[in-house]
C-alpha cells in the first residue's frame, strides 16, 4: 500500500473502531482499541474471528472477557515469564556446574603436585619408618580425592536430573503454545510453522502435498439456536472427527473461529479431495447430542476447499486457492467438497456467459 492508502485505511479503520466500541458500550482504552481495530485491518484474522465470534452473541461483552481476548493475541507476558523463569533457571544449574569442575580441577592439579612431590622425596628416603609415613600420606591423599571425585559425580547428577526437568517443562511449554487450547489441535502458529516445513519437505522430495480448508456451514445458526458453549461442544466435536480422519504425518488445525485446515504431505489433489470427502461425510453422518439434556441437537455439515502445492509457489497463494475452493463449496450448495479444478471449471463458466450472452471463446 501507498503511503496515503495506508494512511486513510488506518484511519478508516480507527473511526469504525470507536463507533463500534461507542456503540456496544466499550471503553476505548488502548487494550480494546487494539482489539477492535484488528476487526477492520485485515492484518490478524485470527483476532477478528474470535472477537467476531463474541460480538454475534447478544449478551454485552465485559471486561474479563476482553482482557482474555487481548491476552490470547497480543501478550506474551506470561510464556515469556515462564521461559525466563527456566533460563535463569539453567544458567544457575550450569554455573553450579562450572564451579565443581573448577574446583575439581583445582583439587586435581594440587593432588598431581603432591604426587610429583612425593616421587622427588622418595628418592632421598632411606629409613623404612620415613618410607611408611609417605606411603600413609598418599594413601590418604588418593582416599580424600576419591571421597571428593564421588561427591562431585553425585552433584553433577543433581545438576543433569534438574537440567533435564527443565528441558522437560520447556517442551511441554513449547507443545502448549503450538495447540488450540478448546480442540487440542494444532493452532495457527502450528499451521505456519508445519506447512513451511512440509512445503520445504516437498520441495527437496519433489512431491506435492495438499491443503484442505474446511468451514462449518451455517454456524452462526447454530450458534444463535444453542448458545456459544453448546457450539464450542461442536468445535471441539469437529476437531477430534478431524483428528479420527487423517494419519500420522498429516497435521489438523484450528485455523481460527470455526475455520480448520488439513495439511497432507506427500499428497495430489485428488487424493486430497478423497480425504475432504471421507472429512465431509463423517461430520454429516454425527447427530449433535447435548449430553447434559439428551436434546438432539440435530447435525452440522461442512463445506471444504482443496488445493495442491505448485512447486516454487508462494504458500500464500496455495492457501487463497483453498480459501477460493473453500467458497466455491459454500456458493454451490454447502456441504459439499470443492477442489482447484473446480474453480477453474466456474471461472471458465463465468467466463463463458456476460449477461446471459454467450461470448464467443
Ligand atoms: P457459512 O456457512 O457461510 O460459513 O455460515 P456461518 O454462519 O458458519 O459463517 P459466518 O462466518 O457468518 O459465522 C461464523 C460463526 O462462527 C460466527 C460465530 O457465531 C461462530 N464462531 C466462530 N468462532 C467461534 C468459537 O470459538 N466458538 C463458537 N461457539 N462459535 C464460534
Ligand atoms: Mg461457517
Ligand atoms: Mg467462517
Amino acid at each position: 500500500m501507498e503511503r496515503e492508502d495506508l494512511l486513510s485505511h488506518a484511519e478508516s479503520c480507527a473511526a469504525d473502531a470507536l463507533a463500534l466500541m461507542a456503540g456496544r458500550g466499550v471503553p476505548p482504552t488502548p487494550r480494546n482499541f487494539t482489539l477492535f481495530y484488528h476487526l477492520y485491518s485485515g492484518e490478524h484474522p485470527d483476532v477478528r474471528l474470535a472477537l467476531e465470534a463474541r460480538l454475534d452473541s447478544a449478551a454485552a461483552i465485559n471486561d474479563i472477557e476482553l482482557a482474555e481476548l487481548y491476552d490470547q493475541f497480543f501478550t506474551t507476558n506470561q510464556e515469556t515469564q515462564v521461559v525466563s523463569e527456566a533460563a535463569s533457571r539453567i544458567e544457575t544449574a550450569m554455573a553450579s556446574i562450572l564451579e565443581h569442575l573448577m574446583t575439581a580441577s583445582h583439587e586435581m592439579a594440587a593432588f598431581g603436585s603432591m604426587l610429583s612431590d612425593v616421587s622427588s622425596r622418595v628418592e632421598t628416603i632411606s629409613d623404612a619408618n620415613d618410607l611408611r609415613g609417605l606411603i600413609e600420606e598418599v594413601v590418604s591423599a588418593t582416599r580424600n580425592m576419591a571421597q571428593r571425585n564421588r561427591s562431585l559425580e553425585q552433584r553433577l547428577n543433581q545438576s543433569a536430573e534438574e537440567i533435564h526437568g527443565l528441558k522437560a517443562d520447556l517442551d511441554s511449554m513449547r507443545r502448549e503454545a503450538l495447540t488450540d487450547s478448546l480442540t487440542g489441535l494444532s493452532n495457527r502458529k502450528a499451521f505456519d510453522l508445519e506447512l513451511h516445513r512440509v512445503a520445504l519437505d516437498s520441495l527437496e522430495k519433489d512431491h506435492t502435498f495438499a491443503l484442505l480448508m474446511i468451514d462449518i456451514d451455517h454456524f452462526k445458526k447454530f450458534n444463535d439456536s444453542y448458545g456459544h458453549q453448546v457450539g464450542d461442544q461442536v468445535l471441539r466435536l469437529l476437531g477430534a472427527t478431524l483428528k479420527a480422519s487423517i494419519k500420522g504425518s498429516d497435521t489438523a488445525v484450528r485455523y481460527g473461529g470455526e475455520e480448520f485446515c488439513v495439511i497432507l504431505p506427500n499428497t495430489h489433489l485428488p487424493d486430497g479431495a478423497t480425504v475432504g470427502e471421507h472429512i465431509r461425510e463423517a461430520v454429516a453422518n454425527k447427530t449433535v447430542l447435548n449430553r447434559k439434556t439428551g436434546q438432539v441437537l440435530g447435525r452440522i455439515t461442512v463445506s471444504v476447499g482443496v488445493a495442491a502445492y505448485r512447486r516454487d509457489e508462494a504458500l500464500a497463494s496455495l492457501i487463497a486457492r483453498a480459501d477460493e475452493a473453500l467458497y466455491l463449496a459454500k456458493r454451490t450448495g454447502r456441504d459439499r467438497v470443492a477442489t482447484e479444478t473446480d474453480l477453474d471449471a466456474a471461472t471458465g463458466q463465468i467466463e463463458l456467459v456476460v449477461d446471459g450472452v454467450s461470448q464467443p471463446e
